[in-house]
């Protein structure tokens, strides 16, 4: 019987919550609730400078958003408490100060100088640059600023690799590490094996841009005396349209916070992510995430980066959109709009409905209700249909339907088209080229404004 799983992710407040995120927090929400075990949320703040308390709470807000809540994190506390790494400085300073007395890592005073010294000759010399154990063979005398150096033993580095099977490294390639910078505080490839180990994690799901850390991190904990985790995954990149990978300086627009300000459902964005890397080898494009949590497996995800595709994402937010009932979507649409009352957005609802990819949309569909648009001049020959069209719907019941039927008369009487005898009403009303059927167009406005609004615009012609 092999332990309860545990799994983590480790994110750094060092800016806006972004999607790869999301995207590790749900793998590694899905392999939890698989195997019912335990998920941890720690919080990666050893870098000083670019840490703020207001990118950690951005981190909980988008992951409660999306539903993707945790076990154990600094919030919640848990048997392996403290879940902030600034909050564990001790522990790294005496997992460093026991490596350095088993003579498993040592001081270096090297400078950056010195050290770019080296790096350049290697250069020079056209070897790859590994640094040269200078402080180890023969330590500089009289200086007091250090860093700590793991003294890498080398060998063959083997581990399984959930998604990419068993990997190996050749660890003579890699140079004696720093583990403590000379400010004293942790390197991530120091604390992140550390607490991996101390929190017990059995598998490490996260970004492929963290494998190649990884025979540093086993090495580290092999050297510590702690058990390896069983397995890790590391998860495809996501690209950005452009094919290079999303980022969160060069791609604000993988800011979590601004899905959920376009009005893209979460479990909609769920069900995108998975989808984003993994497929479930069927046509199933639409997924809860229980569903998701019965099909998902490691085998099934692709080695390669995945090209976020908004047009995707946008077909499945639509699709969450038609599925919720009528009372369901105006609630979700409501904090959108606050200028529509309740009764003008549920009526509003069916024709939203079928158009909106994002709940946001509501907004560019409806704001003609509370900002009066400029009329546009109309014509001659404009001008009578705007008059019939008030006749036609002046003296019918003021709801959708009637007002249609009023209209397709006046429509048929006026001998022109649907599109000539409507846009110039949508045009007056709205004052744009695209709105909801004319009907609701309508009927959504109160009467006299409605009418107002046309007679203005045959007035403004006399
Ligand atoms: N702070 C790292 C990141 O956000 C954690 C990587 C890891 O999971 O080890 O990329």
């Amino acid at each position: 019987m092999s332990d309860p799983v545990r799994v983590r992710i480790a994110p750094s407040p060092t800016g806006f919550a972004h999607l790869g995120t999301a995207s590790t927090a749900l793998y590694n929400v899905l392999f939890a609730r698989q195997r019912g075990g335990t998920f941890t949320l720690r919080i990666d703040d050893t870098d000083m400078e670019r840490n703020r308390p207001e990118y950690e709470q951005l981190i909980y807000e988008s992951l409660r958003w999306l539903g993707l809540d945790w076990d154990e994190g600094p919030d919640k506390g848990g048997p392996y408490e403290p879940y902030r790494q600034s909050e564990r400085l001790d522990t790294y300073r005496e997992e460093a100060a026991r490596l350095i007395k088993d003579g498993r890592a040592y001081r270096c005073y090297c400078t950056t100088e010195e050290l770019e010294a080296e790096r350049k000759q290697a250069q020079l010399e056209k070897r790859a640059y590994k640094y040269s154990r200078r402080c180890l063979n023969n330590p500089p005398e009289g200086r007091t600023v250090f860093a700590v150096r793991f003294k890498v033993p080398g060998g063959d580095i083997k581990f399984r690799d959930m998604v990419r099977g068993e990997m190996h490294f050749d660890g003579d390639l890699i140079g004696d590490f720093i583990i403590i910078k000379s400010d004293t505080y942790p390197t991530y490839q120091f604390a992140s094996p550390v607490d991996d180990a101390l929190m017990k994690m059995t598998h490490v799901i996260r970004g492929e841009e963290h494998l190649s850390n990884t025979p540093y991190q086993l090495m580290l904990i092999d050297a510590l005396g702690y058990e390896r985790p069983e397995a890790y995954a590391h998860m495809p990149l996501i690209l950005a349209q452009d094919g290079s990978k999303l980022s969160k300086r060069k791609h604000p627009e993988s800011n979590l916070a601004l899905f959920r300000e376009q009005g893209y459902m979460p479990e909609a964005l769920i069900n995108y992510l998975a989808l984003l890397g993994w497929n479930p080898g069927t046509e199933q494009e639409i997924f809860t995430i229980e569903q998701l949590v019965g099909a998902f497996t490691f085998e099934r995800v692709q080695h390669a980066g995945a090209r976020f595709d908004w047009e995707k994402l946008n077909w499945i937010n639509g699709e969450y959109i038609r599925a919720l009932s009528d009372e369901e979507l105006a609630r979700r649409i409501k904090p959108f709009v606050p200028q529509v009352d309740e009764s003008t957005l549920q009526r509003a609802v069916p024709a939203l409905k079928t158009r909106l990819h994002k709940l946001a949309q509501a907004v560019d569909y409806l704001d003609y209700l509370w900002t009066d648009p400029h009329p546009p001049a109309i014509d001659g020959e404009v001008a009578p249909r705007v008059g019939m069209a008030i006749e036609a719907v002046q003296h019918v019941e003021w709801e959708p339907e009637p007002i249609e039927a009023a209209l397709e008369k006046a429509v048929a009487e006026s001998g022109v088209g649907k599109g000539k005898f409507y846009n110039p009403l949508r045009d007056i009303l709205t004052g744009k080229r695209v709105s909801l059927p004319i009907h609701f167009t309508i009927a959504l406005l109160p009467k006299d404004v409605a009418l107002f609004r046309l007679q203005r615009a045959i007035n403004a012609r006399d």
